[in-house]
């Protein structure tokens, strides 16, 4: 029997490894930070055999109540994810499983590799509306990378609609959401995608952090930055990924900026806007009501009765993305949330909250965003 995390995403430590009745394990921190919460490690030599998973530091996560009712990302071949009960005992999360293979992964999320990624960028670019830029290097020099949707980047009063996933990297599903969005606009209705790219740009980050990514992380990059607390003064050393987002967003300017992200606790799939910042208005307030009350009737799983309570206006943490490009560019900045576990008032039993599902969310999002082009900007 052994378990292995040696690999890209890949995040446990081995306390106990001799009998599969008592299998003990821990999720180890973040890279130079106190934050973990996600795990990814495969199993072998346990066909036919029940094993009990005992995740001893499940209590001291960044988000306890993110395993409570939580049933674990499961798969033999890296493709078909299932989901399985898991239970806490005391400080443990505990997986009683009896595998049918010779090999399992678990996961937190249904990840999404680095390698995954650079696969994505690279379908993005059989469409002939999309180019790829390269904004800056990452602490350990990888690509911080770009892909512009545009049908006419030269024509003058065209809108610049930017959206960013995955700052924090164990937030997997945030990239489904990406793969979602970028196939639509590769493979998508013509008709549609063609009308919306001859108004506007879309600027897509599909990982904002790579390193974190591949570490295995929770929330933050290799030097420990939680990424979406970086961005009133982003630093070259520490927070590369935002320094140079943002200072291409300074150079393209930004009429509409989404933040997309997962949320350990919340079952729900909801926005969070930025009713905090210091010139929040009614106008704001309509483009937001807008784009949430669309959203809702054109798919079930988001709803906008639940989510995070709104800041009085000038209360704001200007450190974080949506309430920065809010103020500085003036523009509707939004963060969306989906869950890890499952969202309450629509379940799937068998899946819980999954790929499919987010990139369904993601179709739905570039729908009303087409609207919210024609109607607002
Ligand atoms: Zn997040």
């Amino acid at each position: 029997m052994e378990i292995t995390q040696n690999f890209d995403s890949g995040n446990i430590e081995i306390i106990n490894c001799n009998s599969p009745k008592e299998i003990e394990i821990e999720i180890k921190e973040d890279s130079n930070s106190h934050f973990y919460q996600w795990f990814y490690f495969r199993l072998s030599g346990v066909k036919d055999t029940e094993c009990k998973i005992y995740i001893r530091n499940a209590q001291g996560v960044a988000y306890p109540k993110g395993f409570q009712g939580y049933r674990v990302c499961c798969s033999y071949d890296k493709s078909n994810w299932f989901r399985h009960e898991t239970e806490l005992i005391g400080d443990s999360l505990a997986i009683v499983i009896k595998p049918v293979r010779d090999i399992i992964y678990f996961a937190y999320f249904v990840p999404y590799t680095l390698e995954q990624h650079y696969a994505l960028i690279a379908s993005s670019l059989r469409s002939e509306f999309c180019r790829h830029e390269v904004l800056g290097k990452t602490i350990e020099d990888r690509d911080i990378e770009l892909v512009r949707f545009s049908s006419n980047p030269e024509k003058k009063g065209r809108k610049v609609f930017w959206i960013i996933a995955r700052q924090h990297p164990g937030e997997s599903m945030s990239e489904w959401w990406m793969e979602g969005l970028i196939e639509q606009l590769v493979d998508g209705p013509k008709t549609f995608v063609k009308q919306l790219l001859k108004e506007c740009d879309i600027y897509l980050v599909p990982n904002m952090n790579p390193d974190g990514s591949y570490r295995g992380n929770l929330r933050t990059n290799a030097a420990g930055r939680n990424l979406n607390r970086e961005w009133e003064n982003p630093s070259l050393d520490k927070s590369p990924e935002v320094y140079f987002v943002k200072r291409k967003m300074r150079e393209t300017g930004v009429d509409f900026f989404l933040d997309v992200h997962g949320d350990e606790s919340l079952p729900y799939c909801f926005i969070a806007g930025t009713e905090g910042i210091a010139g929040w208005n009614k106008q704001k307030q309509a483009q937001l009501d807008f784009f949430k009350g669309r959203l809702a009737q054109l798919n079930p799983d988001f709803q906008t009765e639940v989510g995070y309570p709104a800041k009085r206006p000038g209360l704001a943490n200007m450190t974080m993305s949506a309430t920065q490009m809010a103020a500085t560019h003036n523009c509707l900045a939004m963060t969306l949330e989906m869950p890890f576990k499952d969202t309450i008032d629509t379940p799937d039993e068998e899946f819980g909250w999954s790929p499919i599902r987010s990139k369904q969310l993601a179709h739905s999002c570039l729908l009303v965003m087409a609207e919210y082009l024609s109607g607002f900007c």
